[in-house]
């Protein structure tokens, strides 16, 4: 059976004054999907996924998301159009509670009931949330700062759910943990798009794949394809 696109990307190039960080490139990701963009240190891909939010505009492509074109579309409307993007670094609220950290998810939401749902699926995705509510963002640790980041995600209800570098300064532990909810996440149907340099870990949680390298994808495959592909072995998944 045919799955929904939701996105759609065409020969997308963004340049920042002179460099061009993403030169061309064509993605695609189903409704349902988990998909991968692996690549080195400034491949482009946190470029890309900032493209997708309107946080940088393209210098030429088009992006098609959820059929409507989002090419160009003002950063403060991507929540409202269903995309949600956990940043590198996680980008939370540090002043504020872990709770109040996630009710900001919920911000352009008016279902109140739904809303409460939610928070109880995301504290019963990170019970150390649960336990935490009234803490101070701020001074949580890094792994406990990337699930407030992913649950405030949650609680905004994406079509599409960016991760950027989820894995990003934790401890091995708290990684598998993380990646443990992203496939949970995944099996409830939220579609993702995960851009990890952690390329072995992203392409065994994935479904499909996109190599980046130098603003070019290079490779796009089933993610077991790519896992079992030499070249790809030999530059990112260090056999
Ligand atoms: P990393 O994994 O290190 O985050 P990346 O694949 O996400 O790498 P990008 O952050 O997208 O790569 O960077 C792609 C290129 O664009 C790099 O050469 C980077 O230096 C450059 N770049 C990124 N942001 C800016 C900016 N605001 N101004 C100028 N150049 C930038």
């Amino acid at each position: 059976s045919e799955q929904k696109t939701l996105l759609e990307v065409k020969g997308l190039q963004v340049a920042y004054g002179g460099i061009q960080a993403v030169k061309g490139i064509d993605l695609e990701i189903k409704q349902g999907e988990l998909v991968a963009l692996i690549g080195a240190n400034g491949a482009g891909k946190t470029t890309t996924l900032k493209t997708l939010v309107g946080m940088v505009k393209p210098a030429a492509g088009t992006i098609i998301y959820n059929g409507e074109d989002s090419t160009r579309i003002p950063v403060h409307h991507y929540v409202s159009r269903g995309l949600a993007m956990v940043p590198e670094g996680r980008g939370i609220f540090p002043r504020l509670t872990v709770e109040e950290n996630l009710w900001m998810g919920a911000y352009y939401r008016n279902d109140k009931a739904e809303i409460l749902m939610d928070l109880e699926r995301v504290y019963g995705l990170f019970p150390r949330l649960k336990e935490r509510y009234k803490q101070l963002a701020g001074t949580l640790s890094g792994g406990e700062q990337q699930m407030v980041a992913m649950g405030r995600a949650i609680l905004s209800r994406p079509k599409l759910l960016l991760l950027d570098e989820p894995s990003m300064g934790l401890a091995p532990i708290i990684v598998q943990k993380i990646f443990e909810i992203i496939r949970q996440i995944a099996s409830e149907g939220v579609t993702m798009l995960l851009v990890e340099q952690n390329a072995k870990l992203a392409l065994k949680t994935a479904n499909r794949g996109y190599v980046m390298e130098s603003g070019r994808i290079t490779y796009a495959d089933s993610a077991d394809a790519l896992l079992a592909n030499e070249k790809v072995q030999h530059a990112y998944l260090g056999e």
